[in-house]
């Protein structure tokens, strides 16, 4: 980590016992991430006066809630009040806020010092930090690096993923490691300190959040703090398959090494058949990467060639990266196999919410597929997602919003089209259309709001639907 501490009062002195006693300190955006919980679960067990704020609702924001019962924090939900951000001492701002938010104004307004969750846990972390950054493949090539440093030393995973650290701060030794998913507003945020991570790797960039960000020049300018900071000592992972990512090397103050699926790189980790070539310092060594991989398709080889390099840089040994390759499960709702009946096997991949993540899907199957799509309609176009539906599969059931939409784009001649209203059906009618050895693949390309809560949700009901069919199905 490089880059001067803050020169104002933030970071170590509030992350130390007695930095925060006392002190006003208010938490804007509760979420439902952890986040919020862990932000003032922090500052309410070291005695600081906690105001929690949320512009939605104590019923909408329940598991979060509930999760702060018993400690001392003040609620203000369903809207905010001005005295929370004028009068606090210090101010910990979600990462979903946006940056023009009026309340975020009044504050600077104010003066008042301002920070987010993962700035405080990365200003204090006493550990060297390896952040993953990407439009897709975050999660995975983070759990990935976690599973494989931790056959090797004391790791702890977190961020972005799920999970904050922030509760661990105290912990963490500087002699463990620490595995931090970075979302592009976190990054954002990151820049306040002028720190990057010791490591960083970056899996690919495509246009994402531009809702947020406005252009993708900004959206791309927030994910390069992941290594805009570095010193000559810390390390950039580049993915040197995306021309964007590629572009990076130019700019990174450190050590830059490259992954590639096609490409044999002078300096860093690609791929040669199934087997993982580490040219690092000079040396080459070999191991089997891809031909082990549980998870299916190209895009995981290439999400694995990264964690494997940032993996061996940290001290894992060839061995144990590829054994914890091989015993690494999906993560939940990203191509998981869920199960099977009568040789139809089963695979949710709810986490496809774009078109783009639907295509990957179905290119990394080799099996025929009968696809469940449509949800969501966040106006994005479908055209990839039908021409692979069209190439790849042997029918597809749409439900959602974007089912006619989608089902007129398939048109005649290409796959058969059924229709569902609820998941159940959908998995019902997929079970027919499917024959022994196809795959019964959901994945929407779409976000799930229309009929579920969020993809986690369509997910389980996904799986649970197939369970039924289970059971019916076994003698
Ligand atoms: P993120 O945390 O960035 O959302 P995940 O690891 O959760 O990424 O994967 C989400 C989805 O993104 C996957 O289900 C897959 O469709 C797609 N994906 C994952 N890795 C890659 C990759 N390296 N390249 C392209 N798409 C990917």
């Amino acid at each position: 980590m490089h880059g001067p501490r803050s020169a104002s009062t933030s970071g170590p002195a509030w992350t130390t016992p007695d930095g925060c006693l006392g002190r006003a300190v208010t938490v804007m955006g509760l979420g439902l991430f952890g986040g919020g919980v862990a932000a003032a679960r922090f500052f309410a067990e070291r005695g600081a006066r906690v105001t929690v704020t949320d512009l939605k609702t104590a019923d909408a924001l329940a598991p979060s809630v509930a999760a702060l019962e018993g400690l001392p924090v003040t609620l203000h939900l369903g809207g905010h009040e001005p005295a929370d951000f004028a009068a606090a001492d210090l101010l910990v701002v979600s990462p979903a806020v946006p940056k023009d938010s009026p309340y975020l104004a009044m504050a600077r307004k104010a003066g008042v010092e301002i920070t987010s969750e993962m700035n405080l846990f990365v200003e204090a972390c006493a550990a060297p930090i390896a952040g993953v950054t990407g439009s897709a493949g975050k999660s995975t090539t983070t759990a990935l690096l976690g599973a494989m440093l931790a056959r090797c030393r004391s790791t702890r995973v977190g961020g972005n993923i799920g999970k904050s650290l922030l509760e661990d701060l105290d912990a963490i030794r500087p002699d463990e490691v620490v595995v931090l998913e970075m979302s592009s507003f976190q990054l954002e945020d990151l820049a306040a300190l002028r720190t990057s991570p010791h490591v960083a790797v970056v899996t690919n960039i495509s246009p994402n959040h531009l809702d947020r960000h406005g252009t993708m020049a900004n959206y791309i300018d927030a994910k390069k703090n992941i290594l805009r900071f570095q010193g000559p000592d810390d390390v950039a992972v580049l993915n040197a398959d995306d021309p964007q990512v590629r572009s990076w090397a130019g700019e990174a103050p450190g050590r830059v090494l490259f992954t590639s699926l096609h490409e044999a790189v002078e300096e860093g980790v690609f791929a040669d058949g199934g087997e993982a070539v580490f040219r690092l310092g000079g040396r080459e060594e070999r191991v089997g990467l891809a031909d082990r991989l549980r998870l299916r398709g190209r895009h995981n080889v290439a999400n694995a060639l990264a964690a494997a390099t940032a993996a061996r840089l940290l001290g894992a040994g060839t061995d144990q990266i590829a054994e914890a390759a091989a015993a690494f499960e999906p993560l939940p709702h990203r191509l998981q196999p869920v199960g099977a009946v009568d040789d139809v096997r089963f695979i949710d991949d709810s986490k496809a919410t774009t078109p783009e993540a639907a295509v990957v899907a179905m290119e990394a199957l080799a099996e025929p597929i009968v696809l469940i799509a449509g949800g969501y309609d966040k106006g994005s176009d479908p055209a990839p997602m039908v021409e692979a539906m069209r190439r790849r599969v042997r029918g597809v059931v749409l439900m959602g919003a974007t089912a006619e939409r989608l089902a007129r784009a398939v048109g005649r001649g290409g796959p058969a089209v059924e229709r569902a209203d609820d998941m159940p059906s959908a998995v019902r009618l997929a079970a027919a259309m499917a024959r022994p050895g196809d795959v019964v693949l959901l994945s929407p390309g779409h976000a799930s709001w229309d009929m579920f809560e969020n993809y986690e949700q369509r997910g389980e009901v996904f799986r649970r639907a197939v369970d039924d069919l289970t059971e019916k199905g076994s003698p």
